[in-house]
């Protein structure tokens, strides 16, 4: 996990942990599959593509146990056994009508790797290093883990490829989306244009607080930087201090001011990358949950700590029909 994912939760929203979530609106605008125990979101856009199979996992559910619960963990973490977790996964895949299908996963390190594979590895051990797929090929399927950072898969309708995309704040940085779709360009000759995009579920703006380091990289790379932040963004981007004295005449002696933090959306900066990469906008579909919010449905790094388990989000082109 990057650096920045690992500090403190925001208090804005949601409940403590351990307190139960009241029951909000489930899934604010997605469908959900119900199958197998199981709940699994699903973009309107992939899901009128009739050639793929695509899904955003969700918590519940499963063979792992979380808090008491039930729990669908889909990432080799210290706290589960691995036994549970690829029983999971296979759930997973059965509960998304993919029981065939095998998987390739990734050993993510927030990079801008960019893995084609041409075929599903013989096992599990042999996850590449790397934070998108890309595939033309058909029967199997590729999957990102996540527990805060923003999962995103692509569908080439004109070329029938696809990609699963990882993308935290590093790897937005590096426009790892953009990067995958020029991959897909160089070897499938895929047009954004014919691009349909789904950003799923990650943390929000509500509670992805970030400091001054993040805040001027991304005022660097990114002209629109400015729309994805709330707090003192233009301050920190611009390595200015905020004002002190007012902080300090209201502190106790001794007592240091937290240093100034901002939020980012994460999902608008990847939205617009799509955007500016040719993807029209009215063939990017986005989650607004959030996964620090909802930890009743989603795990989230940011607020459980090293203790949550790991959505997936996968993609595959089916068998053609004979
Ligand atoms: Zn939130």
């Amino acid at each position: 996990m990057a650096r920045a994912m690992k500090t403190r939760t925001a208090k804005r929203g949601g409940s403590p942990r351990g307190v139960a979530t009241p029951r909000r609106k489930e899934h604010q605008g997605w469908p959900v599959r119900r199958a197998g125990g199981l709940r699994i979101l699903e973009s309107r856009a992939l899901g009128k593509l009739g050639w793929l199979v695509h899904g955003f996992s969700t918590r519940p559910g499963g063979e792992s146990v979380l808090d008491g619960k039930p729990t669908l963990n889909l990432g080799f973490t210290d706290w589960d056994e691995r036994a549970r977790v690829e029983k999971n996964r296979a759930a997973f895949a059965a509960a998304l009508g993919a029981r065939k299908m095998p998987l390739v996963a990734l050993r993510q390190f927030h990079s801008d790797v960019i893995y084609v594979p041409s075929a599903p590895a013989a096992s599990p051990e042999d996850a590449p290093r790397a934070d998108a797929l890309a595939t033309r090929a058909w029967g199997f399927l590729l999957g990102i883990q996540t527990a805060d950072c923003v999962p995103i898969l692509l569908a080439d309708t004109r070329q029938r490829a696809v990609a699963a995309i990882h993308a935290g704040w590093r790897g937005t940085l590096a426009r790892i989306a953009v990067k995958a779709l020029g991959r897909m360009r160089m070897e499938f000759g895929t047009k954004p244009a014919d691009v349909v995009a789904a950003i799923g579920p990650s943390i929000g703006r509500c509670c992805y607080e970030v400091g001054a380091e993040v805040a001027q990289a991304f005022a660097m790379q990114f002209p629109p930087a400015a729309d994805w932040f709330d707090g003192p963004f233009e301050q920190l981007s611009h390595g200015e201090e905020p004002l002190w004295l007012p902080w300090l005449t209201m502190m106790p002696p001794g007592h240091v001011p937290p240093p100034p933090r901002v939020q980012l959306d994460l999902r608008a900066a990847n939205r617009w990358q799509l955007m500016d990469a040719g993807v029209p906008e009215s063939q990017i579909d986005v989650s607004d949950l959030c996964t620090a919010c909802r930890t009743d449905l989603l795990f989230s790094y940011r607020r459980e700590g090293a203790k949550t388990g790991r959505m997936m989000a996968v993609i595959g082109v089916r068998a053609a029909k004979k």
